[in-house]
């Protein structure tokens, strides 16, 4: 029996186009021996468009962007599919908002439908940086420092809010929304000036921004997989060509070097992986991450950020992680499809 698996793509955020890419990268590495593909393609004004079961791979992200079809409603995702009962899994290949941030995971829990990847709450947690860090603070996971701000508190009292960053955290900062990814909004600050540009342009995606003590550091990242007993991938290491890894160096430059393994000594990757599973923990987290961290020249560790639905086309961080410890992008694709039945099973 092949397992009906749909694929959630596309979606409301400003990770939409990465999420085709996604998507059409995962097509391609599914066994048609071992899976059905049900594409359903959410426009970027939130409208769920199921096309047609697809016979093999696509050449070009177009193909997957439907305009015509069957519109449905997300809960029309427990109807019958092709004379079976319905879907046996489902993927959200979506990042952002409403899509990593438990929305999608929370529809997916009232249907009973079982689905790739965090729960509801890691997936929601893990979305808003401020609610993570606290997490993780809590658990004594080591961190830069950080204070936040909701909007409204922020156009009561601007200098205020400029004030308290300044004696706080200081300068280099950085200023982000609380609920992004892909370093959208994301600005590093060394002065007045740019503090307020910065909060200008970060409150333009999120009504809560996070400000974090910017530090000079490498970036080291480590794949997480498993459930409740998750496993680590061997360490990799961004050298963004830029000041800092932004938007632009993550999908257009391409320039931007991943070095798997990075070159971390025995005594540093089992102090990263102790945090790293420490960080998946302290988010109940399920199915995957990508742990990120600053790793500083006197070796110091600060966990930045874990991502519940990394990057994931075959040239990104988290499958070439697994790639280089053994797991290949088509076996990274079926362990996740089992992890998450397991999980679902285990709710039952
Ligand atoms: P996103 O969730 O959008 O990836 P991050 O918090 O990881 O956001 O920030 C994006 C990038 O900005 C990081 O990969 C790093 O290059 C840089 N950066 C973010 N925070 C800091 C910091 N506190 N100190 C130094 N660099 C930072
Ligand atoms: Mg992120
Ligand atoms: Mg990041």
């Amino acid at each position: 029996m092949k397992t009906k698996l749909c694929l959630l793509y596309g979606g409301k955020s400003a990770e939409h186009q990465v999420s085709l890419q996604t998507a059409k990268a995962v097509i391609g590495a599914l066994d048609l021996n071992k899976f059905d593909i049900h594409p359903i393609f959410i426009s970027t004004d939130g409208a769920w468009i199921k096309g047609s079961q697809l016979e093999g791979p696509v050449s070009d992200v177009k193909e997957l962007q439907f305009s015509e079809g069957e519109a449905i409603a997300p809960n029309a995702l427990t109807a019958s599919v092709e004379g079976s009962d319905g879907y046996d899994m489902i993927f959200p290949l979506l990042h952002g908002p409403n899509g990593e941030d438990g929305t999608v995971q929370g529809m997916l829990e009232l249907l009973n439908l079982p689905y790739v990847g965090n729960g509801v709450l890691a997936s929601s947690a893990g979305m808003d940086k401020v609610i993570m860090k606290n997490l993780f603070a809590q658990a004594g996971i080591p961190q830069v420092g950080y204070t936040w701000f909701i909007r409204s508190s922020w156009e009561s009292d601007r200098e205020a809010a400029y004030k308290q960053v300044e004696e706080e955290i200081g300068y280099p900062c950085f200023v982000k929304p609380a609920n992004l990814g892909s370093s959208v909004g994301i600005s590093k600050c060394t002065s007045r000036d740019e503090l307020e540009a910065a909060f200008e342009e970060a409150f333009q995606f999120d009504r809560k921004i996070i400000i974090e003590e910017g530090v000079i550091a490498r970036e080291i990242e480590l794949g997480v997989l498993g459930n409740d007993h998750p496993e680590c991938s061997v360490a990799g290491e961004i050298v963004p060509k830029k000041d800092f890894y932004d938007y632009k160096a993550k999908y257009e430059d391409g320039d931007t070097a991943l070095i798997i393994p990075a070159e971390v000594d025995e005594e540093l990757y089992a102090r990263l992986k102790d945090i790293a599973i420490r960080s998946f923990k302290a988010l109940d987290c399920s199915g995957l991450v990508r742990a990120d961290f600053f790793v500083t020249k006197d070796g110091r560790i600060f966990m930045n950020e874990v991502n519940t639905m990394p990057g994931f086309t075959p040239f990104s961080m988290f499958p070439l992680l697994w790639k280089h410890t053994g797991i290949d992008y088509p076996s990274l694709i079926a362990k996740l499809v089992e992890l998450g039945a397991e999980r679902h099973k285990e709710k039952q």
